[in-house]
């Protein structure tokens, strides 16, 4: 069974991608930035493997 991969959220540039490990940079923005994990945990929007809408419109 495959593991749900979360949703990492650049806090530079809100870019959002689903991966295993945030990457070192950023594809959008070109920047070393911290990436949020953005995973949605709760059945509410559909669990892990989707974004939390809420933490996606934060920035
Ligand atoms: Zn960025």
């Amino acid at each position: 069974m495959d593991e749900p991969q979360p949703w990492w959220k650049c806090s530079n540039c809100g870019y959002t991608l689903q991966a295993v490990q945030p990457p070192e940079v950023c594809p959008s923005c070109g920047q070393k930035c911290i990436f949020v994990d953005a995973t949605c945990y709760i059945p509410e929007c559909g669990g892990p493997g989707n974004i939390d809408p809420q933490i996606a419109s934060k920035w």
